[in-house]
Parts: structure tokens; C-alpha cells; sequence
């Protein structure tokens, strides 16, 4: 289970330039508390973005508007995990279009900055949480 809310980030916001930012029932979301853009599947809903593809809540100076009450999405996601994944599958997961360029390289920054033992615990929890249950 995912524990929301423990994500250390270092307020890059480059999270925050894209759209497809997402809400879902499934993860305790209500969807009535965002500005929703469309239902991309049942249960789960983009929420607005800004002309420039800036998320809807994104204050360029002031970073999120509603930090305290962010989607879930926006809690769990640490953009060291993917960016702890070996050169090639990093590629391709830009390449592919699953995490933005900015954001794989905003968190191999701040993966690398990690100590050995630490950079090992995170792959470390990143398989488990990758692990299906
Ligand atoms: S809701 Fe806040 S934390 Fe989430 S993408 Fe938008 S600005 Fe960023």
C-alpha cells in the first residue's frame, strides 16, 4: 500500500508542468473538490490544466494552491523512483512518453544526491511497491 503523504520533495514543481494530472475514487480522491477537465476512465479524472499545460493549481512563484489538499497522485508520486531504474529503461520511459523528460531529470538529480544506503533503500521500496499484491 502506497503511504501518501511521506513523499519528500524539493519543490521543483516540475511535476506540476504537465497535464494529465489525475484524480481517482480509488485512492480517496473526491473529485468534486478539483477543477476536473474529463473522466479518462471510470473512477479516475484529469484534472484542469492552464493554456501553457501547467497544472490548473500550479502558481509559477508560489508553487501548488491547495499543497494541503492535493490529489493523491500528487503525495505518493517521488520522482526519484523511476529516476533510480538503470539508463535504458529510463530512456525508454521518456521515450514512450510515461514520465516527462523534465521530471526524469529533476529526479535523477536528487536521486544521485542520495547516499549508497540510501539510494539502495529507495530501490528497495520501489520494488516492493512495484511488486503486485
Ligand atoms: S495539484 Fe498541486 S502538487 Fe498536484 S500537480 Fe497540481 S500544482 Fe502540483
Amino acid at each position: 500500500m502506497v503511504a501518501f503523504g511521506d513523499v519528500v520533495c524539493n519543490g521543483c514543481v516540475a511535476c506540476c508542468r504537465r497535464e494529465n494530472v489525475l484524480v481517482s475514487l480509488q485512492f480517496g480522491d473526491d473529485p468534486g473538490q478539483f477543477a476536473i477537465d474529463r473522466e479518462v476512465r471510470p473512477g479516475v479524472f484529469a484534472v484542469a490544466a492552464q493554456p501553457n499545460g501547467d497544472c490548473h493549481y500550479l502558481d509559477p512563484k508560489a508553487g501548488c494552491t491547495i499543497y494541503e489538499r492535493r490529489p493523491a497522485m500528487c503525495r505518493s508520486f517521488d520522482c526519484r523512483l523511476e529516476a533510480s531504474r538503470p539508463t535504458e529503461e529510463r530512456r525508454e520511459l521518456v521515450q514512450r512518453g510515461l514520465v516527462a523528460a523534465d521530471v526524469m531529470r529533476a529526479g535523477r538529480e536528487r536521486f544521485l544526491k542520495l547516499s549508497p544506503p540510501a539510494q539502495a533503500a529507495l530501490r528497495h521500496n520501489y520494488q516492493k511497491r512495484a511488486r503486485p499484491s
